[in-house]
């Protein structure tokens, strides 16, 4: 939980509500995701250029190529993650993010997870990701340089996994590192891509396939 965000960007407030009415009316209900979306100022996550279109409902250009995930589609994957809208108090616990960005959606889940790991195989967005988490003294984030296509390993295993690239297939090594009870949203296909949700329990695995999306590819190594 992080509460150290009050007072910065104030002056986007009334956009950053404006936003959080417009998640709402397409169908968001998580009181808690749509809280810790209005608490992460997006326009600090992009390039100055752009500021004015930060709360619009959009992807948005970050360079090399990527972009910051449109609005809608960070707060619903968060909210399947979760999957207890009727339940505020109960956080999540261990997180992986797979596709760091900009950073912005590793704020967001920093709001809500008690503690967030983030994976970008682009070394300049590594680098600014964590120096702009740094900045916003988000310290519930730990920030890592690699391929994760191949998850991580070493921290597993997550209470969730969220992915920010598109895979071609679903990954039963990725599924793996969940933890009994565990959910993981990612975006799969090449031309036509879904968001599917996984879930782990004691019997094995379940899969759901949600809603259309457009996610970047996850690509294999670092660049
Ligand atoms: N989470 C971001 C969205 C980032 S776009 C947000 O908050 O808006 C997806 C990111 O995934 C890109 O930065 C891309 O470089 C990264 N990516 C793609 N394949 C990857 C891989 N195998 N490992 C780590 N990151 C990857």
């Amino acid at each position: 939980m992080n509460k150290n965000l009050n007072g910065i960007g104030m002056t986007s407030q009334r956009t950053r509500a404006r936003l959080i009415e417009r998640l709402r009316e397409q169908g968001i209900r998580d009181e808690t995701v749509l809280a810790a979306m209005f608490e992460v100022p997006r326009h600090l996550f992009i390039d100055e250029a752009l500021a004015s279109r930060a709360y619009d409902d959009v992807s948005l250009p970050i360079n090399f190529n990527q972009t910051i995930s449109q609005p809608y589609i960070v707060a619903r994957m968060i909210e399947v993650l979760r999957a207890a809208p009727d339940k505020p108090d109960s956080p999540l616990g261990r997180v992986l993010e797979i596709g760091t960005g900009c950073g912005y959606q590793a704020a967001v889940l920093a709001q809500i997870a008690r503690e967030v790991y983030t994976i970008e195989r682009i070394q300049p967005l590594y680098e600014r990701a964590r120096k702009q988490l740094r900045d916003l003294k988000i310290r519930n984030v730990s920030v890592r340089y690699a391929d994760g296509s191949v998850g991580l390993p070493e921290a597993a295993p997550f209470d969730g996994i969220i992915m920010a690239a598109a895979a071609p297939a679903l990954s039963a090594a990725l599924r793996e590192q969940l933890a009994p009870g565990g959910r993981m949203v990612l975006p799969v296909g090449t031309q036509e891509q879904w968001l599917y949700l996984v879930e782990r329990d004691e019997h094995g695995f379940r899969e759901t396939r949600l809603e259309p999306v457009k996610f970047v590819p996850l690509l294999i190594g670092k660049a």
